[in-house]
């Protein structure tokens, strides 16, 4: 059976992981944490980078940053996880859905004016699939509108848009090392902080409140309750993983590139006579191959192919029921203008086996049987 995903692994983690057991600094902030931040802030060029107990929390951080009030307005796609929604419903503010584009189901950058109103705090978008949102139109938008930007860049570690990391455009950037990403601590993600008049304050509300941050820097002699906070400081064990994973992060990206553009050789080509659409990547975009999806005619055939898949033994997979139509949507949310393209792509999307370690012969064994299925429903 092909499953959908396995978790990375690359071969360094055992030994990392039991170095941070026995160096008897298994709580978090100790060595691996300062390696995956430095890692991290090297490689993309920001001047912070906390490690997060999740993407969700990084998110979380970043809506008490930017100091989102009950009431405040953020506009996002709907079209996401619900993550991206539900730190901001947390503190009382209502997230505002827009439509996404067809090509690349990322938030459809010219519908933010129309969405804007007095309330409006922040605009989140997010890199679906590691390709990038039009970041130049956002940035200047909310610059017009004084708003932040908080980049949901759950998927888009390693990914670019006009030379730029992902994650370093907004006041913050949200990553994720899920199981389920390139780049894994199991459960575990980092906030990227761009300015650094918050990065204090954000030290102060991940170790729960206080300035414990400082004093293990020996910036003060005791540390104490300075703040509000909570708990999203990840364990040693968690962030060793992480690094052994980070260090080979480029053998990591160049096997799932690979196995990306082997998809794309083989299902662009059934694409040609309109039976499915394969990814859009913009030319300003460098994604990183977090995923590789199709689209079929509609929901009905998704289904069947679906199905089809399982039978021989692949596990595919959608995902994203609109969160404007889920139960906690329709509470806490509110869509903008109209559901053009957010539902009906929704629908017709398969997400296809995609992970590092992934061979070439499955590739083609999954490219074989989607061209049977089609082969099949001509009839
Ligand atoms: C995975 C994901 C998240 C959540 O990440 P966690 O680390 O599991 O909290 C949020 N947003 C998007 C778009 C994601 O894909």
């Amino acid at each position: 059976m092909i499953n959908f995903n396995v978790p990375p692994y690359i071969g360094t983690e055992d030994e990392y992981v039991i170095r941070a057991i026995h160096s008897h600094k298994i709580c978090g902030d100790g060595e691996f944490t300062h390696k995956c931040s430095e890692w991290l802030e090297t490689k993309m060029k920001v001047s912070k980078a906390l490690l997060t107990t999740s993407c969700t929390h990084a998110t979380e951080m970043a809506a008490m940053l930017a100091d989102v009030k009950p009431a405040d307005e953020v506009i996002m796609p709907s079209y996401t996880f619900v993550s991206t929604a539900d730190a901001f419903v947390l503190r009382g503010a209502v997230p505002v859905f827009i439509d996404i584009r067809p090509d690349t189901m990322n938030m459809d950058e010219n519908l933010i004016e129309a969405a804007i109103t007095k309330k409006t705090k922040a605009i989140v978008p997010v890199h679906y699939a590691g390709v990038c949102c039009e970041m130049d139109v956002i940035s200047d938008i909310a610059k017009k509108h004084g708003l932040m930007v908080i980049e949901d860049a759950a998927q888009a570690i390693q990914s670019y848009y006009k030379g730029k990391a992902a994650g370093t455009f907004g006041e913050f950037g949200c990553f994720s090392f899920h199981e389920t990403k390139n780049l894994s601590m199991g459960e575990g993600g980092a906030l990227l902080i761009r300015d650094e008049e918050y990065i204090e304050k954000a030290e102060i509300i991940r170790e729960k409140g206080t300035d414990r941050s400082k004093f293990h820097r020996g910036q003060v002699d005791k540390y104490t309750w300075v703040d509000y906070g909570s708990s999203y400081l990840p364990s040693e064990m968690n962030a060793a993983y992480l690094y052994a994973q980070l260090e080979q992060a480029d053998v990591i990206y160049r096997s799932r590139m690979a196995s990306w553009e082997h998809y794309n050789d083989r299902l662009k080509k059934i694409a040609q006579d309109g039976r499915i659409e394969v990814p859009f990547i913009p030319s300003d975009c460098i994604h990183n191959a977090h995923m590789y999806y199709i689209k079929l005619k509609d929901i009905e055939e998704r289904t069947a192919y679906i199905n089809y898949l399982k039978d021989k033994g692949i596990m595919a997979v959608f995902h994203y029921i609109p969160l404007h139509s889920a139960p906690a949507g329709i509470r806490y949310a509110r869509f903008n203008g109209k559901d053009i393209y957010t539902t009906k792509e929704s629908e017709r999307l398969v997400r296809l086996p995609l992970y590092y370690g992934l061979s070439s012969d499955e590739i083609d064994y999954i490219c074989d049987m989607t061209e049977e299925f089609l082969r099949n429903r001509i009839g």
